[in-house]
């Protein structure tokens, strides 16, 4: 049972919102720089992740990497680190406050404190002409954590499943830095959903998917703003039309593609420093 209303609850309810990090003060990615350079980029590798795995990848400062839908509609789970050091890796919930629960054209992924600088900018997204449908969905959040066999566990009453995209991920970054699966899963994290469409419900404000408008051909392109590690899972949801954490979904292939820019295309360009933050914490 509520608690009955206030007198003031009109007013109080109609208080208008503040934007918590207003972004105005953000220095914006030059993105003519970077398509400029991409005008002259060469693919120098492509990783197909097959249908329920994952599969790791790198790129360096400046290259940009591709994630295309291939064969049939499909959503991607998507980890990224330093290259050059686990600990700074994406951090899904800043970059929610700074961009909003979902990306497009022009936000980056932000890494983790105390470093918290642009991991990738993403610079190209075939699904821009989306927008927000009827329900409230939108593509590419930041909201899901990654669907794990832990959750399902508790859902299920304790049904195991081993395809789950935190497992995927646990296996791949394992295999690609020789690492056990027990610690590699330490650095597993939440992600980026790529492709996947989900929101909010009006009535009771829970977390819902829905089936990803994406098609083969449809792609997400990111600029690499310093040296990185990432890894992707093709989730075991398929195109999330009907459920996860099983075989039960129809499940594609996703491509990924690193392509390099000519010598002296990003001239100019530096990759970002550190957080200036000095970790004094006020002692
Ligand atoms: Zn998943």
């Amino acid at each position: 049972m509520s608690r009955p209303a206030p007198d003031d609850a009109d007013a109080r309810r109609a208080v208008a919102p503040v934007i918590a990090y207003p972004d105005e003060t953000l220095a914006s990615p030059d993105l003519a720089l970077y398509r400029a350079a991409r005008a002259t980029a060469e693919r120098i590798a492509e990783v197909t992740v097959p249908p329920r795995e994952a599969r790791c990848f790198r790129v360096g400062a400046g290259q940009f990497f591709r994630i295309t839908s291939v064969e049939g509609p499909q959503v991607g789970d998507l980890n990224l680190w330093n290259a050059a050091d686990l600990s700074e890796r994406f951090y899904s919930g800043k970059t929610r406050a700074l961009h909003g629960t979902h990306l497009g054209i022009g936000d980056r992924m932000w890494s983790a404190f105390p470093h918290l600088r642009p991991l990738a900018t993403i610079v190209e997204d075939t699904l821009d002409w989306y927008g927000t449908d009827d329900f409230g969905g939108r593509v590419h959040d930041v909201i899901g954590t990654r669907c794990d066999p832990y959750t399902h566990a508790l859902l299920s009453g304790g049904d195991a499943y081993h395809h789950c995209c935190h497992s995927n991920l646990t296996r791949a970054l394992a295999e690609e830095v020789g690492m056990p699966p027990a610690e590699a899963e330490g650095h597993v994290h939440d992600v980026l959903n790529v492709f996947m469409c989900t929101g909010f419900t009006r009535d009771t404000g829970q977390y819902f998917m829905k089936a990803s408008p994406v098609r083969p051909g449809d792609h997400l392109e990111f600029f690499a703003e310093i040296d990185l590690l990432g890894a992707l899972s093709a989730c075991p949801g398929g195109d999330c039309s009907a459920e996860h954490s099983s075989d039960a979904a129809a499940c594609f292939p996703l491509l990924v593609e690193v392509f390099a820019p000519a010598e002296g295309a990003l001239e100019g360009w530096q990759p970002p420093e550190r957080n200036p933050y000095d970790r004094s914490h006020g002692l």
